[in-house]
């Protein structure tokens, strides 16, 4: 352990006095204290220095030559870059008019002039320690803001796939829904399926699956909008809302992830596999009641069909369409 000479400093102090007797008294009193003092002799030479130096906390005379020290302290809070240093006033006793008026215009504290130089020392620890509150609250608060935004993002996004989860999907869902059905404008829903997935979990093994579902999320997610909604579902499912958009428009967008799935192959330690997906739309007219369940199951027996269509392909729901038997 080193021993170090120097003393802690407590703080930068501006002492903003015209009186060149009192301004060096009060200048050696604060730095026998511990502070470390710089003395602007003007009001004018204070707001110059406050901007400069950015002290933790001013000293300010109310009586001075060239500008107040009510005039100052106006200044002062009035700009963002020194609204938040305190501010003591150093007022003329008795003068109850001048005290009203230093807080009024947004001085911290005032002391009445002659002063007892312990009471000056413990106004400035106070206000710094009140500053120093604000400060750690102020800073408390950030951090507890990111965390919970950290917390909110986790509870609705898919940690595989980064895409939102089952979860989020169906809080979007019941949303959009209730809209569609009040408004009349189509909502489209999408649900995708990997073909075959199974298979490349049996050969690659599980981590390649892993990587294989990481790549297809990507891939679906390509060219959405902001306001579409890609979610895992559930294993290798993966469910789209597509608001304001009706089926015709779906269907562009359904036809473009099935090839851009199908166009990539996916490189494994032990070989290379490509995939591809069957999808089931299904558009919220389409689908009669007010359940938004009916539209993801819509689009689920669409999906059935392109799987017993021979996957690979992309199946509107028709509402006239005989469902199939078992799904
Ligand atoms: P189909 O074309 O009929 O959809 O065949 P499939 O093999 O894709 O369907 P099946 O439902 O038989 O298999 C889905 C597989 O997905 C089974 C399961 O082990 C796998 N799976 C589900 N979740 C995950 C996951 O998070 N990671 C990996 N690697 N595999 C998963
Ligand atoms: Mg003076
Ligand atoms: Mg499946
Ligand atoms: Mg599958």
């Amino acid at each position: 352990m080193t021993l170090s000479k120097r003393v802690s400093v407590k703080g930068k102090l501006l002492l903003v006095e015209d009186s060149e007797t009192q301004g060096s008294r009060i200048q050696a009193m604060l730095e026998r204290q511990g502070y470390d003092v710089i003395w602007a002799r003007s009001g004018i030479e204070g707001l110059k220095m406050a901007r400069a130096e950015r002290p933790d906390l001013i000293v300010l005379d109310v009586v001075m030559q060239d500008m107040d020290g009510l005039s100052v302290c106006r200044w002062l809070k009035m700009s963002g870059e020194s609204r938040d240093i305190p501010i003591i006033m150093l007022t003329v006793r008795g003068e109850l008019q001048e005290r009203v008026e230093g807080l009024n215009v947004g001085a911290d504290d005032y002391l009445p002039k002659p002063f007892a130089d312990e009471e000056l020392e413990a106004r400035i620890f106070a206000a710094l320690r009140v500053k120093a509150a604000e400060l750690e609250l102020k800073k408390r608060n950030t951090e507890l803001q990111s965390m919970l935004h950290h917390v909110e993002a986790l509870a609705i996004t898919d940690p595989l796939t980064g895409l939102f989860n089952r979860r989020r999907f169906d809080d979007v869902l019941r949303r959009e829904f209730a809209m569609t059905k009040r408004y009349n404008t189509p909502l489209s829903c999408l649900m995708v399926d990997v073909d075959y997935f199974k298979r490349i979990n049996d050969l690659y093994g599980h981590d390649a699956g892993d990587r294989v579902l990481k790549g297809v999320a990507s891939r679906l997610t390509i060219r959405l909008r902001e306001v579409d909604t890609p979610a895992r579902y559930g294993g290798e499912e993966f469910a789209i809302l597509l608001p304001q958009t009706p089926k015709q428009g779906a269907l562009v967008v359904a036809e473009r992830m099935a090839a851009v799935v199908r166009r990539d192959h996916f490189d494994f330690d032990d070989g290379s596999a490509s995939v591809t997906v069957s999808i089931g739309l299904a558009e919220s007219r389409d689908v009669t009641g007010n359940a938004p369940e009916g539209l993801v199951k819509a689009a689920d027996s669409a999906l059935y069909l392109a799987k017993s269509r021979g996957r690979d392909q992309v199946v509107v729901y028709s509402p006239e369409a005989e469902p199939p038997a078992s799904a």
